[in-house]
């Protein structure tokens, strides 16, 4: 498979992610809003990088589709959130259409949030199709299909340490 982004690079960004942030929060214990599947590596990675007191919470993300196609349609599972008042930071593996994020953001913000922020590791500017403000952005890439770190093709690669260009 063609590597797009080495482990260590990733583990550099990360490092750099986890100091803006602790810096940002630093008077705040923040709540980390992981978009699982995709996003736990990085979330688990990113939370010890922070060392002042924050915690994490998990939202399913669905988007309902072909493999490797948004289709705009998205839904969430519920598991007990409640980010009322709190300081919210969103962790998403990835930023496509910028569908998925657009439905998190209203969701959560119909429970006002304290402040509301996105930190997303990687983002694909060419396929947007809303405007998603990403305050914390890891690496800008191409309109390829990307697996590892904690992204998938169907439920496969997400083990592989480096992010690589989708070999199917
Ligand atoms: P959006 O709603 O922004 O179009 O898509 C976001 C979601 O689509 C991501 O959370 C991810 O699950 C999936 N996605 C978008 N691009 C890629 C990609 O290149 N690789 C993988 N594995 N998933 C992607």
């Amino acid at each position: 498979m063609e590597i797009l982004i080495s482990a260590d690079q990733i583990a550099k960004k990360v490092q750099n992610l986890g100091d803006q942030i602790s810096r940002d929060y630093e008077n705040t214990a923040p709540v980390l809003v992981c978009l699982l599947k995709g996003s736990f590596i990085f979330t688990a990675d990113l939370m010890r990088t922070i060392p002042a007191p924050h915690t994490v919470e998990f939202l399913k993300a669905s988007s309902y589709g072909a493999a490797a196609v948004s289709s705009g349609e998205v839904t969430t599972q519920k598991i007990p959130l409640d980010v009322a008042g709190k300081d919210v930071l969103v962790i998403e593996d990835i930023v496509d259409t910028g569908l998925t994020l657009q439905y998190i953001i209203a969701y959560l913000a119909q429970q006002q949030p304290a402040s509301l922020r996105i930190c997303a590791l990687l983002n694909k500017p060419t396929a947007r199709q809303v405007d998603i403000p990403i305050d914390y952005c890891g690496f800008t890439i191409p309109d390829v299909f990307v697996v590892g770190y904690g992204l998938d093709l169907d439920e496969r690669y997400r083990h592989l340490p480096y992010i690589g260009i989708s070999p199917e």
